[in-house]
């Protein structure tokens, strides 16, 4: 069992397999979009399986595949049924947009993969297109269905809540009542460049306060709006009955609903007390804090190291873990560069 230097248990590992996406959402990237990495400066599969497995001998337990877009990355399949082959993982999730998810849920399926996270933030095409900049709604849509018709549970839907999008809460809520879809409200969170103008404006310049919204009032107005929709009183839903999760969401749910609602607050409500993982960049830095851009450069022990390296690697990456984030704002690379 691995645990840092405050006594946490550390057992997931989140990989970004991709700086690459087929979007560009607003609050993700910049208008001009990213230079992406040069091919020899992200790592193979057959290095990221051995870092995978040296962790899994130091504690790493789960892992979660994200990007960038981790669909775009051909192979993807065949990594996940390698990295489920590893001894020590007991599971892999994957977060992604979703809009791929037709070509490979089956596939992705049948390698072993259950656990989905789907990245959608508004359910009107025309508003979608715009935050995404060209994607179609009916594409993330459809493989939402995949998802379901391939087996995998459980499917979560991510929703980035930003003030400038006034979003339909209620919409989302309303997809938990039918079927067991578990809808996560996000705070918007300040990684990558900060500014002053909303992220949909024309001066977006990164993220502002002012797009901020907190979870507290996300669920005021979900219970005051799902009240008055008739869908009854929002329950706080115990964490041994909420969906198997690895993170922070506090989760509720409308009576008789067969989904949930969940909430995570990186910024309003602190939750680095409990943090359980660490985070590889899809060109080999081993980041211990979201928000801190403190990194170990795992590539190029990988290509010039042994296993013991590797291991003594992740050991002084255990021992630098921030406590706390303390409300940094503001990071050299995007979220798209590291993987959420
Ligand atoms: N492309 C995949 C996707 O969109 O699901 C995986 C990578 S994406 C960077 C991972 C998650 O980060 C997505 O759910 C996205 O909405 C979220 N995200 C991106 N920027 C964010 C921000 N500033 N605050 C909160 N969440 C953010
Ligand atoms: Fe791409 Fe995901 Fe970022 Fe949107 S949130 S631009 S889909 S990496």
């Amino acid at each position: 069992m691995a645990t840092d230097a405050f006594g946490r248990r550390i057992d997931y590992l989140r990989i970004s397999v991709t700086d690459r996406c087929n979007l560009r959402c607003v609050y993700c990237m910049p208008p001009e979009g990213v230079d992406w990495k040069p091919q020899a400066d992200i790592l193979s599969f057959e290095e990221i399986e051995r870092f995978a497995r040296v962790a899994a001998d130091e504690g790493i337990s789960k892992i979660r595949l994200t990007g960038g877009e981790p669909l775009v990355r051909l192979g993807i399949v065949d990594h996940v049924r390698r990295l489920l082959e590893t001894s020590g993982i007991e599971a892999i999730a994957l977060t992604t947009n979703a809009t791929l998810l037709r070509r490979y849920a089956a596939d992705l399926a049948e390698a072993g993969l259950k656990r989905i996270n789907i990245s959608l933030d508004t359910l009107d095409p025309e508003v979608y297109a715009r935050v995404t900049r060209g994607g179609t709604l009916a594409a993330a849509l459809d493989g939402i269905e995949a998802a379901f018709e391939a087996g995998m549970d459980p499917v979560k839907l991510n929703v980035v809540v930003v003030r400038s999008l006034d979003q339909d809460l209620l919409g989302f809520a309303k997809m938990t009542i039918d079927r067991p879809l578990h809808i996560r409200f996000i705070e918007y969170m300040p990684v990558g460049e900060v500014g002053e103008h909303s992220c949909t404006s024309a001066e977006a310049d990164g993220w502002s306060e002012t797009d901020h919204v907190s979870t507290d009032e996300i669920l005021m107005r979900v219970t005051a709006e799902g009240a008055a929709a008739g869908l009854g009183e929002l329950g706080a839903v115990e964490r041994e009955r909420a969906p198997g999760g690895w993170g922070p969401a506090r989760y509720y749910r409308f009576p008789g609903a067969q989904g949930t609602i969940g909430v995570i607050s990186p910024l309003s409500h602190h939750f680095c007390g409990e943090c359980n993982r660490l985070r590889l960049t899809a060109d080999g830095k081993l980041r211990t804090c979201l928000f801190s851009d403190d990194e170990l450069d795992v590539r190029s022990v990988l290509r010039g190291g042994t296993d013991a390296d590797v291991r003594a690697l992740i050991e002084s990456a255990l021992a630098s873990k921030p406590e706390g984030h303390n409300q940094q704002h503001g990071t050299v690379r995007r979220m798209s560069q590291i993987g959420g």
